[in-house]
Protein backbone atom coordinates (compact mmCIF):
# COMPACT_ATOMS: atom_id res chain seq x y z
CA UNK A 1 0.00 0.00 0.00
CA UNK A 2 2.76 2.66 0.79
CA UNK A 3 4.30 2.31 -2.99
CA UNK A 4 0.74 2.63 -4.38
CA UNK A 5 0.29 5.26 -2.12
CA UNK A 6 3.76 6.97 -3.26
CA UNK A 7 3.06 6.70 -6.94
CA UNK A 8 -0.43 8.05 -6.80
CA UNK A 9 1.70 11.12 -4.59
CA UNK A 10 3.59 11.80 -7.52
CA UNK A 11 6.69 9.70 -6.15
CA UNK A 12 7.11 7.13 -8.85
CA UNK A 13 10.61 7.71 -9.16
CA UNK A 14 11.61 7.59 -5.95
CA UNK A 15 10.18 3.43 -5.44
CA UNK A 16 11.58 3.27 -8.58
CA UNK A 17 15.20 4.24 -7.19
CA UNK A 18 14.24 2.18 -4.63
CA UNK A 19 12.96 -1.15 -6.17
CA UNK A 20 16.84 -0.46 -8.41
CA UNK A 21 18.22 -0.24 -4.88
CA UNK A 22 16.41 -3.40 -3.29
CA UNK A 23 16.95 -5.61 -6.34
CA UNK A 24 20.95 -4.82 -6.65
CA UNK A 25 20.96 -5.49 -2.77
CA UNK A 26 19.09 -8.61 -2.15
CA UNK A 27 19.44 -10.54 -5.97
CA UNK A 28 22.73 -12.32 -6.04
CA UNK A 29 23.28 -12.17 -9.61
CA UNK A 30 22.16 -8.51 -10.09
CA UNK A 31 24.33 -7.96 -7.22
CA UNK A 32 27.61 -9.51 -8.48
CA UNK A 33 26.79 -8.55 -12.35
CA UNK A 34 29.41 -6.56 -13.75
CA UNK A 35 26.45 -4.73 -16.15
CA UNK A 36 24.53 -3.55 -12.98
CA UNK A 37 25.85 0.04 -12.93
CA UNK A 38 24.67 0.59 -16.47
CA UNK A 39 21.23 -1.61 -16.60
CA UNK A 40 19.87 -0.87 -13.54
CA UNK A 41 18.95 -4.40 -12.26
CA UNK A 42 16.24 -4.06 -15.55
CA UNK A 43 12.89 -3.37 -15.68
CA UNK A 44 10.88 -4.12 -12.45
CA UNK A 45 7.72 -5.22 -14.40
CA UNK A 46 9.51 -7.29 -16.99
CA UNK A 47 10.99 -9.04 -14.09
CA UNK A 48 7.64 -9.14 -13.00
CA UNK A 49 5.95 -10.09 -16.09
CA UNK A 50 8.60 -13.08 -16.50
CA UNK A 51 7.76 -14.46 -13.07
CA UNK A 52 11.11 -13.44 -11.14
CA UNK A 53 9.37 -11.08 -8.91
CA UNK A 54 9.60 -7.45 -7.82
CA UNK A 55 13.36 -8.31 -6.76
CA UNK A 56 14.31 -10.45 -9.67
CA UNK A 57 16.52 -10.83 -12.64
CA UNK A 58 14.72 -8.98 -15.90
CA UNK A 59 16.16 -12.01 -18.46
CA UNK A 60 15.74 -10.23 -21.21
CA UNK A 61 18.18 -7.21 -20.34
CA UNK A 62 20.53 -10.04 -19.00
CA UNK A 63 20.19 -11.46 -22.31
CA UNK A 64 20.85 -8.19 -24.35
CA UNK A 65 24.07 -7.41 -21.95
CA UNK A 66 25.00 -10.96 -21.54
CA UNK A 67 25.02 -11.49 -25.29
CA UNK A 68 27.38 -8.87 -26.29
CA UNK A 69 24.37 -7.09 -27.92
CA UNK A 70 25.16 -4.06 -25.67
CA UNK A 71 28.85 -3.96 -26.24
CA UNK A 72 28.11 -4.14 -30.34
CA UNK A 73 25.38 -1.57 -30.09
CA UNK A 74 28.40 0.40 -28.28
CA UNK A 75 30.89 -0.11 -31.07
CA UNK A 76 28.28 0.94 -33.69
CA UNK A 77 27.65 4.21 -31.84
CA UNK A 78 30.75 5.18 -31.33
CA UNK A 79 31.46 4.83 -35.23
CA UNK A 80 29.06 7.50 -35.93
CA UNK A 81 30.84 9.50 -32.56
CA UNK A 82 27.72 8.64 -30.36
CA UNK A 83 28.68 8.06 -26.91
CA UNK A 84 26.55 5.73 -24.92
S1 LIG B 1 21.96 -7.67 -16.60
FE1 LIG B 1 20.56 -9.03 -15.50
S2 LIG B 1 21.74 -9.74 -13.71
FE2 LIG B 1 22.78 -7.94 -14.54
S3 LIG B 1 21.97 -6.23 -13.31
FE3 LIG B 1 20.75 -6.40 -15.21
S4 LIG B 1 18.97 -7.69 -14.65
FE4 LIG B 1 20.56 -7.96 -13.07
Amino acid sequence: MLIIKLIISGRAKDVLEFLVAVTITVNAKCHDCPWSVRCSAGCRVGALAQGNGLDGIDERICTFYESGCYMKLKEIAGKFGIET
